[in-house]
C-alpha cells in the first residue's frame, strides 16, 4: 500500500534541515512511507517568539528546497503572535511551497485570534493541523483539546482541521469531532493501543481518519502497526494510509502545480 505520513519533525536528526529529512526518508524508505509531511524546526518552541517561528519556518523552506520530491510542509503559526503569524502564512503558503498550517500548544485553539488564521487558511485551501491531547496530569498552559478543536471547527464549517492525536485520549477524542466532518483524525503519536483505528472507522468513517506517526518522537513500528493490525478492511486502510490525506492536501498541492 501506499503510504502518506501527515506527522513528521524535524528534530532528532543531526545536521543541516535537508540533511535531516535524508535520514528520515532513509528510513520511510524502509518502511514504504512514499511522502512525509513536515513542520516545526529542528528544536521544538512551545511558545515561540516572532524571531523563533520564522527560524523553525525557514528550516522547514530550507528542507523542501532538498526534498520536495518527498516531503509537503506545513507552516508553524502561533495565534498569539497574530500579525506576525498571518505574515509568515503568506510568506510560506501563499507566496512559498507550504501547504497546511500546523498549530501546537500556545494558544487554546477556540480563542478568538485563532479565528483570522482559520479565515485566512479557507482562502488557500490550506487544512490546518492541531494538536490536541487531553493529560490525566493536566495540560500545558495553552494546550487544546479535542473538544476545543470541535468548536472552533463548529465557527468554521468550510475549513478542514486534522485532530493532532486525536485528542491523546482518544476514545474521547473521537467522540468530540464526530459531528464535525470537516476534522479528521490522526493517528500519530501515543501508544499503539489496539481498537483505536477500530473505533475512528466505526464512529467516523473510514473517509476521515489519516496515518501520521509523529516521527522520530514515535517509531514507524508502533505507529503502522495501528493500521495494519487493525481489523479494518483493505479498502479502509488504503484509504487511511494515503487517499484521505492525499484528498485533503490535493487543492494546495493543485496550487503549487504538484503533479502527483
Ligand atoms: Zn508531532
Amino acid at each position: 500500500m501506499e503510504i502518506w505520513d501527515g506527522h513528521c519533525h524535524i528534530s532528532g536528526y543531526s545536521g543541516t534541515p535537508a540533511e535531516r529529512v535524508e535520514q528520515m526518508v532513509a528510513l520511510a524508505d524502509l518502511m514504504g512511507v512514499a511522502r512525509l509531511c513536515i513542520f516545526m524546526g529542528s528544536t521544538f518552541q512551545q511558545d515561540p517568539t516572532p524571531e523563533q517561528l520564522r527560524k523553525a519556518n525557514d528550516e522547514i523552506l530550507d528542507a523542501l528546497k532538498a526534498w520536495s520530491s518527498r516531503a509537503f510542509g506545513f507552516v508553524y503559526l502561533n495565534p498569539k503572535h497574530l500579525d506576525i503569524s498571518l505574515a509568515e502564512l503568506e510568506r510560506c503558503v501563499r507566496k512559498g511551497p507550504m501547504v497546511a498550517i500546523k498549530l501546537w500548544v500556545a494558544q487554546h485553539c477556540d480563542t478568538p485570534e485563532v479565528d483570522a488564521i482559520v479565515e485566512r487558511a479557507i482562502t488557500l485551501d490550506a487544512p490546518i493541523f492541531q494538536h490536541t491531547w487531553r493529560k490525566v496530569s493536566g495540560n500545558l498552559p495553552g494546550e487544546s483539546t479535542a473538544v476545543e478543536l470541535a468548536r472552533l471547527a463548529a465557527r468554521h464549517p468550510k475549513a478542514t482541521f486534522i485532530c493532532g492525536h486525536t485528542g491523546g485520549d482518544w476514545e474521547q477524542g473521537i467522540r468530540a469531532i464526530a459531528p464535525y466532518g470537516n476534522v479528521y483524525a490522526d493517528l500519530g503519536g501515543g501508544d499503539p493501543t489496539a481498537g483505536f483505528a477500530e473505533m475512528a472507522v466505526r464512529e467516523l468513517g473510514e473517509d476521515r481518519i489519516l496515518f501520521g506517526s509523529d516521527i522520530p518522537g514515535r517509531s514507524y513500528g508502533s505507529q503502522l502497526a495501528k493500521v495494519y493490525g487493525a481489523r479494518i478492511s483493505d479498502t479502509a486502510k488504503a484509504k487511511i494510509f494515503t487517499t484521505n490525506l492525499k484528498g485533503i492536501l490535493t487543492p494546495a498541492l493543485a496550487r503549487k502545480g504538484v503533479a502527483l
